[in-house]
């Protein structure tokens, strides 16, 4: 077991610092004030967030830790703390860690002994979930889907029956492709694309896959958050129920067409659904 104290001045403290995600008067006094007690800024590209802190008119010495040398990157750093440099981690934008580096080197501070504070700001998912509409209560975050399509499916396949709701980062190159990937494993379940969140263009897409598909992706520009409606289980309920329902009809004697015509009548429900689950009840 470890404790560390960020505030008591017992273990020197590496600190994260979330950025602005496309609003620059987000990146707020505490973030500030931070940024001018350090020695040293390390950052996924430091010429970005070199021109970030000087828009706030401070210049600090930059340090390059980025996802292809962030193991190395993250020792030197470590070392630079022990020596008694102040050091503070950001990334491009939102939080570091966040489909973002920063895991490697927290873990690297805390086998050290040195205390990890985080200065709070904006997160892309946090932003798209809370204003998504759809709810909050559970969620899970995956990130970028893999860039191949079978790789992508056999992860979507693996979520199905997640009840909670489901975050995506997506990329406008990629936004098509996974939209229709979504429809094809998930259905016609409820999705909303925050897209340009922060920014003159931020818009939210509230609809459902059926609709999205048909979408005009060239105006889906920028970034966005794609956030999928979880599982819901009384969807599931409903199967059973009418399974079994067919099951009462099909053991009554009446074939299976009748059966179909009556259970789809009675739960309101499109005929060819009902005889997708008459047929995998039989197999
Ligand atoms: N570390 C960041 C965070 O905490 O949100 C995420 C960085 S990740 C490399 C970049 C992805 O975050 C984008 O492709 C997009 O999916 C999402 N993102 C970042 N800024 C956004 C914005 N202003 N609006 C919508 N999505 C955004």
């Amino acid at each position: 077991m470890k404790r560390t104290k960020s505030f008591d001045n017992t273990h020197p403290v590496l600190y994260l610092i979330s950025t602005p995600i496309g609003n620059l008067s987000e990146f707020n006094s505490r973030a500030l004030d931070i940024v001018s007690q350090m020695d040293i800024i390390a950052a996924e590209d430091t010429r970005n967030s070199g021109q970030l802190i000087n828009h706030f008119g401070m210049k600090k010495e930059m340090f390059s830790l980025r996802e292809h040398n962030e193991k190395e990157a993250s020792e030197r750093l470590i070392k630079l703390i022990k020596e008694g440099k102040k050091v503070a981690y950001m990334s491009d934008a939102g939080y570091p860690g966040i489909s973002d580096p920063g895991y490697l080197l927290v873990k690297a501070a805390i086998e050290n002994d040195i205390a990890v504070s985080v200065i709070n700001g904006a997160s892309a998912f946090i932003s798209a979930l809370v204003a998504s509409g759809l709810p909050t209560d559970h969620f899970y975050f995956y990130g970028f889907l893999p860039a191949k399509e079978n790789e992508a499916k056999t992860i979507l396949v693996e979520m199905k029956n997640r009840q909670e709701t489901i975050i995506f980062y997506e990329a406008p190159h990629r936004i098509e492709k996974t939209i229709h990937l979504l429809q094809e494993v998930f259905g016609n379940r409820e999705v909303v694309i925050a897209r340009e969140l922060t920014k003159i263009n931020e818009e939210y897409i509230r609809g459902h896959l059926d609709e999205l598909i048909n979408i005009d992706f060239s105006t889906l520009k920028g970034e966005m958050v794609v956030i999928l409606q979880g599982n819901d289980k009384e969807q599931e309920i409903d199967e059973k129920q009418i399974e079994e329902r067919l099951k009462f009809f099909l053991d009554k004697g009446l074939s299976k067409k009748d059966a179909i015509e009556i259970v789809s009548e009675e739960y309101k429900i499109n005929k060819n659904l009902i005889y997708k689950l008459a047929v995998s009840q039989k197999s």
